[in-house]
């Protein structure tokens, strides 16, 4: 049955910045076709409870500050520890600092690409021990549009180029390591109604402006993008590797 492709009974899925918007939706879509789900973040909120508990999927949290570069690394270790595998990594979580490059601080670029970019290495490189070991494994890295078009609002180089980052490093990872069962791909959404893109931006609302933008004529849900991730993620993609998959309504199609 192709449906049973997409199942992923047993498998232990690690989702970072599982606690709110996309990452919360990937982690319930993954629960629902059947893993063993563990979420980090800074910090668990009702909300992640509320969903997760609400659908009957039983899940850990294991709390993380991925700005912080040894915790990154100890993540996965926590993980094997916690459930005796690691079988999906989804490197979701991921922040965004707006500001125009002129006076850009330091700071805020070594906090988005201590998060969106040395967090995704760090998590990848330590999943691929218990991947090895077990013959296979999937990663998802969520990207974005903002690594391959230049959006609005244009004061993004710092987001955009750890985007950017992402989707090579994807494909880079999914080359080196195809032949040992281990499939590597990025999904890149276009706008999604979360935190992120309701707050830290200047505009009040970008919203109708992204409409505007979008053939589909709306933003985006979370749950369209964990719809992709559970087939990216399942048996159902087993010759899938190395594709960064844009979720968009059409907006890079201008
Ligand atoms: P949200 O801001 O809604 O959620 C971000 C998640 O990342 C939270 O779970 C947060 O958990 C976690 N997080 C943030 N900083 C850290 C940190 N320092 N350490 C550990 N966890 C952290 O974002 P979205 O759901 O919108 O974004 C998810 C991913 O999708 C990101 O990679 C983003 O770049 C990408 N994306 C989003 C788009 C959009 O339109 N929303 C479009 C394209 C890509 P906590 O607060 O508990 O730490």
């Amino acid at each position: 049955m192709i449906l049973d492709r997409f199942r992923l009974d047993s498998q232990v899925a690690l989702v970072t910045g599982g606690t709110r918007g996309i990452g919360l939706a990937i982690a319930k879509a993954l629960g629902e076709v059947g893993a063993r789900v563990v979420i980090s973040g800074r910090s668990l909120g009702k909300e992640a409870e509320q969903t997760l508990l609400g659908v009957g999927i039983d899940f850990n949290f294991i709390a993380t500050d991925l700005e912080d570069a040894p915790a990154a690394d100890r993540l996965v270790a926590d993980v094997v520890a916690r459930r005796g595998r690691l079988d999906i990594l989804v490197n979701n979580a991921g922040i965004a600092i707006h500001g125009d490059s002129a006076d850009y601080p330091d700071e805020a670029w070594r906090r988005i690409m201590a998060v969106n970019v040395d967090a995704v290495f760090r998590c990848c490189r330590a999943a691929l021990a218990p991947m090895r070991h077990q013959g296979k494994g999937a990663i998802l890295n969520i990207g974005s549009i903002s690594g391959i078009v230049s959006n609005i609002p244009q004061n993004q180089v710092a987001y955009n180029s750890s985007k950017a980052a992402v989707h090579m490093m994807t494909r880079s990872l999914a080359s080196e390591v195809a032949a040992e069962n281990i499939r590597v791909n990025a999904v890149a959404p276009g706008y999604i109604d979360t935190d992120m893109s309701r707050g830290g931006i200047e505009n009040p609302d970008w919203f109708p402006i992204w409409r505007r933008m979008t053939p589909m004529g709306r933003v985006g849900q979370p749950e369209e993008i964990a719809a992709a991730a559970v087939f990216l993620c399942s048996d159902a993609a087993s010759y899938v590797t190395g594709e960064v998959l844009v979720i968009d309504g059409g907006y890079t199609t201008r």
